[in-house]
Order: structure tokens, then C-alpha cells, then sequence
């Protein structure tokens, strides 16, 4: 009989996973376990908020998958059994597999903002750190705020899925502002005292939002300078800090994460996360399950797309290769972070990573990547943006079409 795969999540890890092992072995039986009917990205999503982009235009079906072979089931997984290999969704149904992988995404601390829950988020004070309804709801809050009026963004601490993506939204709601609400202010609430290509936000912020002037657009409040948050009084949308409380019009709260629920159903995490052999993916805590993508503990990779779709295929070669009882190689891994500042202005973050066996490391090698140059000219700016959406464009072909 053919060897059996389940993959639990079908987002960019899932997907790509899903896909890359019908590649490498056509007489696998795949199946692919997801909550909804279609995916929708977040990366890209925080042009949504800039009114550059539809949610629509970031959704996808998963009938790509299926012409690659794979079996794709609605339903969510809500257990592992690691002895006799299977997984259970809600609906009752048991998926028997000889081998796993979970990629299931974040999930939130609901307990760590006092004040802040799902029910809060999802009528008044969205997260949209999932693209969807929050995402169009924040949408519209900011349409519908008066000129003059303020937004505050509060970035959560490391580690969170897209380091770079607090900042990029701050800079795409400037971007709206700048047109149709001139006078408005966007203040970025921050638990950390720094962040992911600080300088380059910094400098395009400066070109294009007066960063540094009393007029500046856009506010950066450090955790040193009181922006880590504690509570949220949701009826008049005001934040208690350390040092004083912020008042905004629109508030949207990204709040502390960890891996979603089914990894802590299925005793993959230690902490907040899921450790890996970071040469396979595989669980340090259960043979035979693949965790992937931005539940899995894989530091020095951040939490992004490009990241579980370069883990996917490191994991999927070496589902294969135990099937044909060789030994997988050692592998390398790639991620590049686009993040779209303003119109014609894009900047990026690029790395290889090699795997180091003696710690068990995924570590950048040397002089293989970096941020894109400071200063640059208008030419380049602009032909990142265009990098950007043909990034978009690229990785989702990758993984499911
Ligand atoms: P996801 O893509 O989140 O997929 C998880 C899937 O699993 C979901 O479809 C979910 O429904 C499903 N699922 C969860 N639990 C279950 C269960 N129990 N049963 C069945 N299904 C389940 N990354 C980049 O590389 N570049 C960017 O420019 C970028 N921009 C971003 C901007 C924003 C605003 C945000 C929020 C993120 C951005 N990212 C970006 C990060 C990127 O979206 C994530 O890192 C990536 O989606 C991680 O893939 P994943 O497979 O781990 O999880």
C-alpha cells in the first residue's frame, strides 16, 4: 500500500508541503486538513488597509492542490495520537498517517492585555493579525475616523509572526492618511526597543511622513519609552501603559503569541513553541510529526512566509528520503521580507541559512544576505515594490497552484 501523509493546516508551510511531496514521490497518499474552505494570506494584507488592495484579491481555493493529487478535507484537527499514528478532527473523524506534518500558524495569548479577548477584538478593536473580517473592519474604522483623528498600533514582543509587519502596516495606513486625512496621526505602541529594518522604516518615514519633525505623521513609542501596554478600556479605546495611557480613534492591538492550538493538543510545544531537529523539521517531542512554519521554534529564521515555504520543502525531502530508508541530506534554507512603505517606496530583508549538526542551529551564512541599502536611489525603491508583488504572486504559485 502507498505510505500515507497527513498535513495538518493548509496554509504557506501546509500547502507547500501538501504539494512538494506529490512532487517528489507521486505514489504518496496525501491529505490535507484545514479549518476553511479557502486561504487567505497576510502577507499583502496590510495593503488592504491603504485601500490598494481587496481581501478577495488575497484569497485563494485550494483546487491547485488537488490537481497536484492531493486529498484536501474541511475539517479541524483537534488531536495526535503519536503511537497509533493519527489524527482526529472535531468532526470525529481519524486520519491514520505514516507521517505528520502540523502547520498550523500562531495563536493568541488572550490573557496577556487586560481588557483585550476574542470578542473584543472581533467587534471593536481588531488584531487583523489573520487576514480576514478584522482586516475589513479595521479597513472601514480608519475610512470612517474624522481628518485629525489618531490610530494607534500596539506591536507585540518577540518573537511574532512577520517582525517586519507592525511597521509596514503603520506606513500603509500613513499612506491613506496622506491623502484623505491629512492631519492624522498613526502611533506605533511598542513592547520591544527595537525592530526589524528599523533604520530603513526610519528613513522612508523621514521621506515621507516628516519622522523626526513635530508634524511627523507617524509616532514610535520603544517599551524603554513607555509604549509596552497592560490593559485596554475597549469603551473608549484607551490604552493603560507604564508611564501614561494613549487615546486613539482607531486602535488595533497585535497581541503576544505563541503556536496554535492544535500543536499544544498534540504535546508538540515546549514553552510557546514547537523545538525541531531543525535538519527535517521533525518534533524533538514526537517522532514521525513534522512541525513547520511559524509554530515551530526555528530561530535564527523569523516567522515568515518565505520561511515556512523554504522549511516546507526541507521537511517534505526528508519525509521522502526515510521512506526510501536514506538518510536526508543536510539542508539550507532562504527568507526575504518585502515591506511596502509608501507609494514607489519598498524595502527588503534577505537571507541563506545553513543547518550546523553539531548544535542543531539553522544559522545565516555569512555574506549571503542583508537589508537593502540605506539611501538608495527613488529607482530602486520603486523596483522593490515591484519585487514585492511579484514575490506575492511567486510564492503563491509555489504553494498551491
Ligand atoms: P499560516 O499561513 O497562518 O497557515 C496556518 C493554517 O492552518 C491556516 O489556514 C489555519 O486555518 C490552519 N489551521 C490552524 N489550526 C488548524 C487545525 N487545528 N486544523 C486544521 N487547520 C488548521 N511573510 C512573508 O514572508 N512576507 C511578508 O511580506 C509577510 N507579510 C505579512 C503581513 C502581515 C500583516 C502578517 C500578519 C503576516 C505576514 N507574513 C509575511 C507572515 C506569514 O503570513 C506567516 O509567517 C505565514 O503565513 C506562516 O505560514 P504557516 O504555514 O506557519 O501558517
Amino acid at each position: 500500500a502507498s505510505r500515507r501523509v497527513v498535513v495538518v493546516g493548509g496554509g504557506v508551510g501546509g500547502c507547500t508541503a501538501a504539494k512538494y511531496l506529490r512532487k517528489l514521490d507521486p505514489s504518496l497518499a496525501v491529505t490535507l486538513i484545514e479549518s476553511k474552505p479557502a486561504y487567505t494570506s497576510c502577507f499583502m494584507s496590510n495593503e488592504v488597509l491603504s485601500g490598494d488592495r481587496t481581501l478577495q484579491s488575497l484569497t485563494f481555493g485550494y483546487d491547485g492542490l488537488r490537481r497536484h493529487g492531493v486529498e484536501v478535507v474541511q475539517g479541524t484537527a483537534v488531536g495526535i495520537d503519536p503511537e497509533k499514528k493519527q489524527v482526529q478532527t472535531a468532526a470525529g473523524d481519524t486520519f491514520g498517517y505514516d507521517a505528520c506534518v502540523v502547520s498550523p500558524g500562531v495563536g493568541f495569548k488572550w490573557d496577556a492585555i487586560e481588557g483585550y479577548d476574542e470578542k473584543v477584538a472581533n467587534a471593536l478593536v481588531p488584531h487583523a493579525w489573520y487576514a480576514g473580517p478584522q482586516t475589513q473592519l479595521l479597513r472601514r474604522q480608519i475610512e470612517s475616523m474624522p481628518e485629525g483623528g489618531h490610530v494607534i498600533i500596539a506591536a507585540p514582543p518577540n518573537p511574532f509572526k512577520c517582525p517586519p509587519g507592525p511597521y509596514e502596516r503603520a506606513s500603509q495606513i500613513a499612506m491613506y492618511c496622506k491623502h484623505h486625512k491629512p492631519r492624522a496621526k498613526v502611533t506605533i505602541l511598542d513592547a520591544k526597543d527595537a525592530f526589524s529594518k528599523q533604520g530603513l522604516y526610519m528613513e522612508g518615514w523621514r521621506k515621507l511622513y516628516g519622522y523626526g519633525t513635530e508634524d511627523s505623521m507617524i509616532q514610535w513609542i520603544s517599551a524603554a519609552a513607555g509604549g509596552a501596554i497592560e490593559e485596554l478600556d475597549p469603551s473608549t479605546r484607551t490604552l493603560v501603559g507604564l508611564v501614561e495611557d494613549f487615546q486613539g480613534d482607531v486602535v488595533n492591538i497585535i497581541p503576544p503569541q505563541k503556536a496554535g492550538a492544535i500543536a499544544f493538543a498534540a504535546d508538540l510545544v515546549d514553552g510557546d513553541w514547537c523545538p525541531v531537529d531543525k535538519r527535517t523539521f521533525e518534533s524533538s517531542r514526537h517522532k514521525g510529526i513534522y512541525v513547520l512554519g511559524d509554530a515551530s521554534s526555528a530561530a535564527a529564521m523569523p516567522k515568515s512566509a518565505y520561511a515556512a515555504n523554504s522549511q516546507a520543502k526541507v521537511a517534505a525531502a526528508a519525509i521522502v528520503a526515510r521512506f526510501q530508508g536514506k538518510e536526508p541530506d543536510d539542508p539550507t534554507f532562504v527568507n526575504t521580507c518585502y515591506s511596502i512603505v509608501g507609494e514607489a517606496f519598498g524595502i527588503s530583508v534577505a537571507a541563506v541559512y545553513g543547518f550546523d549538526s553539531h548544535t542543531n542551529t539553522i544559522t545565516p551564512i555569512p555574506g549571503s544576505g542583508g537589508v537593502s541599502p540605506a539611501n538608495a536611489s527613488p529607482e530602486i525603491r520603486k523596483r522593490e515594490v515591484s519585487y514585492a508583488h511579484s514575490w506575492f504572486k511567486n510564492v503563491i504559485n509555489d504553494m498551491m497552484e
